[in-house]
């Protein structure tokens, strides 16, 4: 609930974008209307130049003067880069955040499912104090069959593998960025206890005890780049360690995006700081921000927007939802299971291919060229059709070719978006 305050307050916090053309429209209309009128009424009273030809000038005028290619210029450039966006799977739900992401400055990028291919997969799990490997594998995956995380899935996959029989459990709940629970029942008739699995923090809330040698096994893990959680009841089982690789076209993807101008690039996860580290290292990325809870990621957001001004998160958890909310733009990989993030960001990435990552944001560079080439074109087309009305020397259909003209060549400018490589 609190969490899907913090994404409705995020959200109510966007600033329209389209107010200054409001502005000006209702500005420039007036002003249009007022100079026709004028254009009538004071050729024929102070200059003595008849009715006809000062009422034939002033409709030359309303013609060239109505902005039709001004108007079109940023829905048209718009319009065809939304859809040649969604050919390459980039899908945006709306074109006010393509404009935007044209200008990002930073972006971030949550780690397991995002950076990695969430396709993790059990290598080790580890007993403490004489626990039974296959009851440690069996009571977690029990719990994390009710979890869509991607180490979720590594662990019911394992438990699968091993052929390994699952005890039924009650009450499963999710912890976002810290792990799940549930009660389990052993047998039918055999006591049940309540079973977490998770992060230290999780088992730190809960106020159990990690010993000494569940805290080494667990860095050691988190040395080699592997996730590592704990499993227990009212004191810790073991440790599993989970391996999530970056995707293939990670490390290419963030090469690219720094190319074309992103300043920062950063993770922010829920995972440990030593595995985060030892990502960045493979991916080069300089800033990590680590164990770092839904709301945390949504605080460092914010400072990296003070910080940079134009921030894109790109995520895939219900974790991530307040940090999607929070940024300018929020974008989510397609594979995202959770119906809050999809919903919550403004773009989402269908094929869960990063290299759609720079490409989007050229495309929405290029969009926001295509606009001002556009709106440039338009606006110095009406100041010479003004000016030469004004003169005389701009006859009616003359002035109706310029301005259909003019439109027509914002519109063709736009559509060569559509074949944008
Ligand atoms: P990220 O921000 O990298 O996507 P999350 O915020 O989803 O990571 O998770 C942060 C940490 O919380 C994980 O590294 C893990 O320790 C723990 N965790 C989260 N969900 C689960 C789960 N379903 N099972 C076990 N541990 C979990
Ligand atoms: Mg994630």
């Amino acid at each position: 609930m609190n969490r899907l305050r913090r994404v409705e307050q995020a959200q109510s916090g966007r600033v329209p974008t389209n107010t200054f053309v409001a502005w000006f429209g209702q500005r420039y209309t007036i002003g249009v209307l007022a100079g026709a009128t004028l254009a009538v009424v004071i050729p024929p009273t102070l200059m003595q130049i008849d009715w006809s030809s000062s009422f034939y000038r002033s409709l030359t005028l309303l013609v060239v003067a109505s902005p039709c290619a001004l108007i079109i210029s940023t829905p048209a450039a718009v319009l065809s880069a939304l859809g040649r966006a969604a050919r390459r799977g980039v899908l945006f739900k709306g074109g006010s955040h393509l404009i935007t992401l044209g200008k990002i400055r930073a972006i971030a990028f949550d780690k397991t499912g995002t950076l990695t291919e969430g396709k993790a997969t059990v290598t080790d799990i580890d007993p403490i104090d004489g626990a039974n490997v296959s009851e440690i594998l069996s009571l977690a995956a029990a719990v994390e069959a009710g979890s869509t995380h991607p180490l979720a899935q590594a662990v019911v996959d394992a438990a699968h593998r091993r052929n390994l029989s699952l005890p039924a459990v009650k009450d499963s709940t999710t912890h976002a960025g810290l792990g799940v629970s549930g009660v389990a029942q052993d047998g039918s008739s055999g006591p049940s206890r309540r079973i977490l699995v998770g992060s230290r923090r999780l088992f730190a809330e809960r106020q159990i005890d990690v010993p000494n040698r569940a805290d080494e096994i667990l860095k050691g893990f988190e040395e080699q780049g592997k996730t590592a959680v704990l499993v227990g009841t009212d004191r810790v089982l073991g440790v599993i360690a989970i391996a999530d690789p970056p995707r293939r076209t990670a490390k290419a993807a963030l090469r690219d995006l720094r190319q074309i101008g992103a300043r920062s690039i950063g993770i922010l996860t829920g995972d440990n700081q030593r595995v985060a580290q030892a990502m960045a290292r493979q991916l080069g990325i300089d800033d990590v921000q680590a164990g770092l809870l839904p709301e945390e990621k949504a605080d460092a957001v914010a400072a990296l927007r003070r910080a940079h001004g134009t921030v894109a998160v790109v995520g895939d958890g219900i974790n991530d939802a307040p940090a999607l909310a929070t940024a300018s733009v929020g974008i989510a990989m397609g594979g995202a299971k959770n119906d809050v993030v999809l919903e919550t960001a403004d773009v989402v990435l269908m094929s869960d291919d990063l290299s759609c990552l720079p490409y989007a944001v050229r495309l929405a560079k290029r969009t926001n060229r295509t606009i001002v080439e556009n709106l440039t074109f338009a606006l110095v087309v009406i100041a010479l059709l003004l000016v030469g009305t004004f003169l005389g020397r701009i006859p009616l259909p003359v002035g109706v070719i310029g301005h259909e003209g003019s439109t027509l060549l914002v519109v063709l400018n736009s559509l060569r978006l559509l074949w944008y490589k």
